[in-house]
């Protein structure tokens, strides 16, 4: 018997164990570090399969290992247990829903759990397989996750990083994900070469008070500063280098304030996103310079609040193709469409991961409507469940199988962004900055600073 249809049939076998799971997990939605719902229903799944479960600790999200008892790398098989606040969709429960079908991947999780205590599953694998469910990829709800932070209940406001510093990930191995796509066009498997990473910037400023009409003299108008700031960014973008594709997107978050009083604050969101780590910081320091000067230039002043968002996630080349393989074996070549140089500007977590491991995420079909909206169903939820366990096994029989041959391969051609995780730890944690960035000085000066 072929490993893809001993695979297959071991998935097969545990069919109703994770679709009683995806439609479980679908109705109990909750969003980033809340997902204490699907965190409780898959702990116990993992520990009725007779796993020992390592959990985050006060936040959601565990891990387990599955040993084959041969020494050997490490790999990492992830799922994402968070959800999204769209009140609006028709299936929402309690203002929130799991339109990016995160729900499914942990499912397929559970069904790569329940496959590999199947017998003979772990013939001729050496190393470990670590199965992780991640909490809070979604970059939503800055203030909640800030506040977290500011408690130190976190230090960090995606998961992934998260888990990261908690030393989840601090053996040396490689990494695999499979993530929901909405796709109708007959196509399996799809993979990109890579994604965006992101800064998340909340920029205040302060003016002060006055009355429209007769007083405006008095007031310093903080709108105005904040738009001008926004023009500055606007007329940096050309000075961005073309390659890195960088993005700023702001947006202005009104005023607490009346038509006939001088605006004296105006608070402005935005993520600075960009194809490199470097390219990410060296523009951002930009436009807090812009949106400093903009400040002084009205004799307002500016807060600047920056946080890591993510890494740039970038595919390792050769693990694509052995995944790639892997696809193709299970559904056919022409279902399999793995882009070398596609690049998108969305981000996600697991680009902190593949900035020190080589790592892939990509996409399996079984859903429809576009991510993040209102239409978006799991319209099949068993051929995305089970084409994303077998693929993920059959990856890590490739990987692990004749002494990690493969895998050690790759990992010994992975040049890492960060040569350790603590490297990578002071550059994402230099990103970190909060600062009053415009200070008028007694002698008439300006002292603009924003470092
Ligand atoms: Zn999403
Ligand atoms: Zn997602």
């Amino acid at each position: 018997m072929e490993r893809k249809d001993i695979i297959l049939d071991a998935v097969e076998k545990n069919k109703e164990l994770v679709l009683n799971a995806e439609r479980w997990l679908w109705t109990h939605p909750q969003t980033g570090y809340t997902e204490w719902q699907a965190h409780e229903y898959l702990a116990s799944k993992f520990q009725q399969l007779g796993y020992e479960v390592i959990p985050a600790g006060n936040i959601p999200g565990f891990y387990t290992d599955v040993e084959t008892g041969k020494k050997g790398p490490t790999l990492y098989i992830m799922g994402e247990l968070d959800a999204l606040d769209i009140s609006n969709h028709k299936e929402a429960v309690d203002g929130m829903s799991h339109a990016c079908g995160h729900h499914a991947q942990v499912s397929a999780l559970l069904g790569i759990a329940a496959a590999l205590k199947e017998d003979g599953m772990l013939d001729g694998m050496c190393g470990k397989i670590r199965l992780v469910a991640v909490p809070a990829e979604e970059m939503i709800q800055l203030d909640y996750r800030e506040s977290l932070l500011q408690k130190g209940e976190i230090s960090y406001m995606a998961g992934k990083v998260e888990m990261m510093r908690r030393g989840f990930f601090n053996e040396r191995g490689l990494a695999v994900m499979i993530h929901t796509n909405t796709n109708n066009d007959g196509i399996e498997f799809k993979a990109s070469l890579g994604y965006h990473g992101c800064i998340l910037k909340t920029i205040k400023y302060k003016g002060v008070a006055s009355h429209a009409g007769c007083a405006a003299h008095l007031g310093v108008n903080a709108e105005y500063a904040a738009m001008l700031g926004l023009q500055a960014c606007n007329d940096l973008r050309e000075t961005f280098v073309d390659s890195e594709r960088t993005k700023f997107h702001p947006i202005m978050k009104g005023v607490q304030s009346s038509v006939n009083i001088i605006p004296d604050e105006m608070v402005v969101e935005s993520y600075v996103r960009s194809k490199t780590l470097g390219g990410m910081i060296r523009e951002n320091k930009k436009i807090n310079r812009a949106l400093a000067g903009a400040a002084a230039a009205l004799g307002a002043s500016v807060e600047l609040h920056d946080r890591h968002g993510s890494s740039p996630e970038y595919h390792d080349k050769n693990l694509m193709e052995l995944a790639e393989e892997c696809c193709a074996k299970l559904v056919g070549e022409d279902k399999v469409e793995f882009t070398y140089d596609a690049w998108g500007s969305s981000c996600s977590d697991f680009g902190d991961i593949t900035a020190v491991m080589p790592g892939l995420q990509f996409n399996a079909a079984g859903a429809l409507g576009d991510c993040h909206s209102i239409h978006f169903t799991m319209t099949e939820p068993w051929r995305f469940c089970k084409n994303s366990a077998a693929a993920q096994l059959l990856i890590a029989y490739e990987l692990l199988k004749n002494d990690a041959e493969n895998a050690e391969r790759i990992i010994t051609n992975y040049k890492p962004v960060f040569e350790s995780v603590d490297d990578y730890f002071k550059t994402v944690d230099s990103i970190s900055l909060d600062c009053d960035a415009v200070k008028y000085n007694n002698d008439g000066s300006v002292l603009i600073n924003f470092s």
